[in-house]
């Protein structure tokens, strides 16, 4: 037995060792498994070529011949179902779609396996080891170039492709090599062992040969590069699931890798130049950039961050943070920019302090309203307390003030007094004048008479033409001295009216009571009963004053008068 024979057993063997130890030495992921039934079909090549040799029954030996073609048809067909999943397209496939691509290597590895009128091979000696190949061969062939460019299609689409990431993309180029050691071995046994078979002697073991070099390229690059490697996809994955934008720069600033989420702040790919100063001139910065530019460039330990705007869609909030990158020996190597949008916090931000200032706006209108609300309540408290045509107190606030007053005054005998005063003739005033004027005379009266009271004395309308004062804290003497002042203010008061030439002038009578002593014991049931005869009094003296001839006082006679002491306060 030639030593060939033993060799492609050799392979068989070294390719088996290879199988074990990439199961051992990696973490077994999805990728890995399609690349086991792919190493698998390249295992059984030298096993069958290695058989066919050992074996001296032809039909056994045919057996043989087309399992190993049958092998090389899996082979390619395991590899496009590899070359789908390596580029990410294996998951949008359904088992519908992918039934008919692996339909061409079952039909024909049926047609191998029947060589039906030696379409396939036929013996040109005795045995399967010497043998021609017929059309079914080529067909063979056919199929396994559509599987072989098909799956360069797939690859070079994804290398093609925007989304691929760089690694993957790395992942590709470095598959693409080994699969290409392996047909170019497989094509040069073609060439030399069947198409120039008449001509150059049997050069035995390339496509086992071929296939040990690409499966040791593989096992190389799985277990030293981490091809397929559930860690570093994941990595791959979670920097492109996250909803930050990652920027990663080396020392020239030029992109090494840049994650799907960045597309929403900046447009950039890798390898592209990246200028931070550029970049800043269009956005508008919120914060100190110089103070950012100078951590930048300066390469500090530090996390440093700083917050963006963007015209780009509906406008773009955004946090930019910057970290330097830094080899083993701590030498800054390049950058990680991440971009973080928080566009939605800035907005609803800006709608609370919108919605705080309508508040506050509603607020101040409210305040507004209140102040307005109650300078009306104070008019309107006035008016019911002033007589609208005199402006003097009216006698619902008389009686008020004296309620307050009254016990105070009698039981700290605190003296008071009173001034009533009417106006003399005044139906005359009317009569001669008309009643405008009457009015006009009344008010003028009345404000002449305020100017000669003290500010704490309370002037009030008693009725019609007739005016009280109430004098708090006022002895007889004084009153009688104030009442003699309104007296001679309202005789000397020349009032000028209108359509007249002729000034109008008035006096006044006047009663005064006053109150300087107060009896030890209530002599009257409650205030407005003592209120009332303090009244009458001062109205009777007031009688007396017209009675005497008008235009004058009188004083009543205190003595007369039964004191009043408050029962409250008694
Ligand atoms: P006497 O000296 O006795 O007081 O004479 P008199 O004319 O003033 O008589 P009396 O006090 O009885 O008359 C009051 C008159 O004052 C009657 C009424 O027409 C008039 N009068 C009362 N209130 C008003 C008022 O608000 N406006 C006007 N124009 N006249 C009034
Ligand atoms: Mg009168
Ligand atoms: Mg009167």
């Amino acid at each position: 037995m030639s030593l060939s024979v033993w060799y492609d057993l050799f392979l068989f063997a070294l390719l088996f060792a290879l199988f074990v130890y990439i199961f051992f030495a990696v973490r077994v992921t999805n990728l890995h498994k399609v690349y086991f039934v792919f190493h698998f079909f390249m295992m059984l090549w030298p096993l069958c070529q290695f058989a066919t040799h050992i074996v001296q029954d032809p039909e056994i030996q045919f057996v043989y011949v087309s399992l190993s073609f049958v092998a090389c048809l899996m082979l390619a067909s395991g590899w496009l179902l590899f070359t789908l999943f390596l580029a990410g397209d294996a998951e949008k496939l359904e088992f519908r779609s992918i039934a008919p691509l692996f339909l061409p290597a079952a039909i024909v590895s049926i047609g191998v396996i029947v060589n039906p009128f030696h379409l396939f091979t036929r013996p040109t000696r005795a045995d399967y080891v010497d043998r021609a190949y017929g059309p079914l061969f080529w067909l063979m062939m056919a199929v396994l170039a559509y599987y072989f460019i098909t799956s360069l299609v797939v690859l070079i689409r994804a290398l093609r492709s925007t989304s691929a990431s760089a690694s993957l993309k790395n992942q590709i180029r470095l598959v693409l090599w080994g699969i290409f050691v392996l047909v170019a071995f497989a094509g040069a046994d073609i060439l030399l062992n069947v198409i120039l078979a008449d001509y150059l002697p049997i050069i035995p073991g390339l496509t086992s040969l071929g296939i040990f070099i690409t499966a040791l390229f593989f096992a190389f690059v799985i277990t030293r590069y981490k091809v397929f490697d559930l860690v570093s996809i994941a990595h791959e994955d979670i920097i492109n699931t996250i909803p930050h934008g990652i920027l990663v720069l080396d020392e020239y600033n030029s992109v090494v890798e840049a994650n799907r989420a960045l597309g929403k702040f900046l447009d950039i790919r890798e390898g592209d130049f990246f200028d931070i100063e550029t970049f800043f001139a269009s956005v508008r910065v919120t914060g100190d950039s110089r103070q950012f530019l100078e951590h930048y460039k300066c390469k500090d330990q530090d996390l440093f961050h700083i917050e963006l705007f963007a015209e780009r869609g509906s406008g773009l909030y955004f946090i930019l943070q910057t970290s330097p990158i830094f080899d083993a020996s701590g030498q800054p190597i390049g950058h990680i920019l991440t971009f973080q949008d928080v566009s939605q916090e800035r907005r609803l931000v800006q709608e609370l302090n919108r919605q705080n200032d309508v508040l506050h706006e509603r607020n101040r209108s409210l305040d507004r309203t209140r102040l307005e609300l109650s300078q009306a309540n104070r008019k309107l408290e006035e008016m019911a307390l002033t007589d609208s045509l005199t402006q003097c107190y009216n006698r619902r606030y008389l009686t008020q003030r004296l309620a307050q007053d009254m016990s105070v005054n009698t039981n700290q005998g605190i003296p008071f007094s009173f001034v009533l005063f009417d106006i003399d003739f005044f139906k005359t005033v009317n009569d001669l004048h008309g009643h405008v004027v009457g009015d006009e005379v009344l008010y003028r009266t009345a404000e002449a008479v305020r100017q000669c009271v003290r500010s704490t004395d309370v002037l009030a309308r008693y009725g019609g033409e007739e005016f009280i004062v109430y004098l708090p804290n006022t002895d007889r003497e004084m009153a009688r001295q104030l009442a003699e002042h309104i007296r001679s203010t309202v005789e000397s008061n020349l009032i000028r009216v209108e359509h007249s030439t002729q000034a109008v002038s008035v006096t006044v009578s006047l009663g005064v009571l006053s109150i300087e002593r107060f009896a030890p014991q209530p002599a009257f049931n409650n205030m407005d009963e003592y209120l009332l005869h303090l009244f009458s009094e001062v109205d009777k003296s007031l009688y007396q004053a017209k009675n005497n001839g008008r235009n004058r006082i009188e004083l009543a006679d205190a003595d007369q008068i039964p004191f009043w002491r408050s029962a409250e306060l008694g």
